[in-house]
């Protein structure tokens, strides 16, 4: 449940926010400074909105007073009329989005649930980017994001959308505009795109295009894209749902140039943030914790996954199990085919090791030859039987390998390895004990002779 600040003098704004029923709390301040305080003394609030145009809080300069600040919220602007000028200063100052009074309470909720989850997104990813940091990464250098790069709208016409006409308007703040239709592969051809924003209107039948909706936000390719909704004014209702399963906004029929300008910029920008929060914690995540030759989590990731691991199977009690992978005899594959041939089975026994775990389990190369798979949940017995599997899929099936032999021509090598299993069955052990089993039970394997799956005693 969102915390709201509202920070406006007209005495008629708290009604309006109480008796709105829009859920989550509110806290209502009647000047900046009052404002500020309530910001550095509670910690919870999600979202600000603030007045702009009156005299009695100075909202703007309340605006420039948090710009920059350590008081990262997002803020909204609230105008008593649509003045544009006012709006886009505001906007200038770091306004998230605006609201004009009088504002319908549900427009209003609904608007303030996707900023605020568009927040906790952030937050997130910012988390990710401290931990990263935590973890050791290289690049601290702060975030930056160029909102003036050119973007690209992609616009969802079902043929009853005048799409030519909001191509036109889009183009005067120099965005690209690709119009495709509804019927099609619509996620892949914005994903395939690189859309910054898809506008969908309403189309005759809502359901249509609140499917489409919900199945963008569903899919890895589409889930970030902020989707603008444009529809009737009688379709509020729809729109108020389709804000709930995740839309960003949405804008009335007769559509106002300045407002569609406006809320598209918004939307550009809050993805931007998005795009260099995400690339900066790739480009971070993969200097310090992706290995670089098979591109599975380094040893460095997986010690910072299994503590994580541990600690909540700790607290629920829960089984689990590790493996630890190594290929028998791989000095040997070096010497009878050099060292590229033995770059490329290690990329193709890791690939074959992440075809063959859950999503949930976690592999990792661990070193050298030797590889790591963490499984959550998982009993001994379990885990012997993944182990087993395996072994049948990496052991079992010749390696092809483009090979440096005389015409340049594929060989293909067979290998064997050796798995040492164990579990913790109740989550009461530590990672550097849980390691240090099947690091036995490996060696165990290797000692009897190689190519088996030992479990640890
Ligand atoms: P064992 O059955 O006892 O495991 O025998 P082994 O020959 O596999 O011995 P060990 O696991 O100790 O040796 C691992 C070898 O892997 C040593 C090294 O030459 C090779 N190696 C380690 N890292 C790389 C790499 O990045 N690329 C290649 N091509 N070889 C590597
Ligand atoms: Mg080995």
């Amino acid at each position: 449940m969102p915390n709201t600040l509202v920070v406006d003098d007209d005495p008629h704004i708290e009604t309006l926010f109480k008796s709105g029923g829009g859920g989550g709390t509110f806290t209502f301040a009647r000047s900046d400074d009052q404002a500020l305080h309530i910001l550095e003394a509670e910690h919870d609030i999600d979202i600000a909105v603030v007045a702009i145009d009156s005299a009695a809080i100075g909202g703007m300069g309340l605006f420039k007073r948090l710009r920059g600040g350590r008081l990262r919220i997002p803020r909204i602007a609230l105008t008593s009329g649509a003045d544009l000028k006012l709006i886009r200063g505001a906007m200038n100052e770091g306004a998230v989005d605006f609201l004009t009074k009088p504002v319908s309470d549900a427009r209003l909720f609904a608007r303030i649930a996707s900023l605020v989850r568009m927040k906790r997104l952030l937050d997130q990813w910012r988390m990710r980017k401290e931990t990263t940091k935590i973890l050791g990464s290289l690049s601290e250098d702060e975030l930056e994001f160029d909102n003036d790069r050119e973007s690209l709208i992609v616009l969802v016409d079902d043929g009853t959308m005048l799409g030519a006409g909001i191509k036109e308007t889009l183009k005067k703040d120099n965005h690209a505009v690709a119009i495709i239709g509804g019927t099609g592969d619509v996620a892949g051809e914005a994903a395939a795109a690189g859309a910054d924003v898809i506008i969908i209107s309403l189309s005759s039948e809502g359901d249509v295009s609140l499917r489409l909706a919900s199945k963008l936000r569903s899919l890895e390719s589409t889930r970030l894209i902020p989707i603008l909704l444009i529809g009737g004014e009688e379709d509020l209702d729809l729109m108020i749902k389709a804000m709930e399963l995740g839309v960003n906004d949405y804008l009335s029929r007769p559509i106002d140039e300045q407002e569609l300008l406006a809320r598209v910029r918004t939307l550009v920008r809050r993805k931007r943030y998005q795009d260099s929060l995400h690339e900066n914690f790739l480009r971070n995540l993969s200097l310090a914790l992706i290995d670089s030759l098979t591109g599975l989590h380094n040893r460095r990731y997986l010690a910072a996954h299994l503590e994580s691991v541990m600690g909540r199977a700790a607290k629920t009690g829960n089984p689990v199990s590790l493996m630890m992978i190594d290929i028998d005899l791989f000095k040997q594959v070096n010497d009878d085919h050099g060292h590229a041939v033995g770059d490329d089975v290690l990329c193709e026994v890791a690939q074959r090791i992440a075809l063959n775990v859950r999503g949930i389990d976690m592999a990792a190369r661990y070193g050298g030859d030797e590889f790591v798979v963490i499984m959550p949940d998982t009993s001994i017995k379990t885990a012997m039987k993944v182990a087993k599997r395996l072994y049948g899929f990496i052991a079992g099936e010749p390696f092809k390998v483009s090979g440096g032999g005389p015409g340049g021509g594929g060989e293909s090598i067979e290998i064997t390895i050796s798995i040492g299993v164990t579990e913790s069955r109740d989550g009461s052990c530590a990672p550097k004990d849980i390691l240090k089993r099947a690091d036995e039970a490996l060696y165990k394997a290797k000692s009897q002779g190689r190519n088996q799956v030992v479990k640890a005693p």
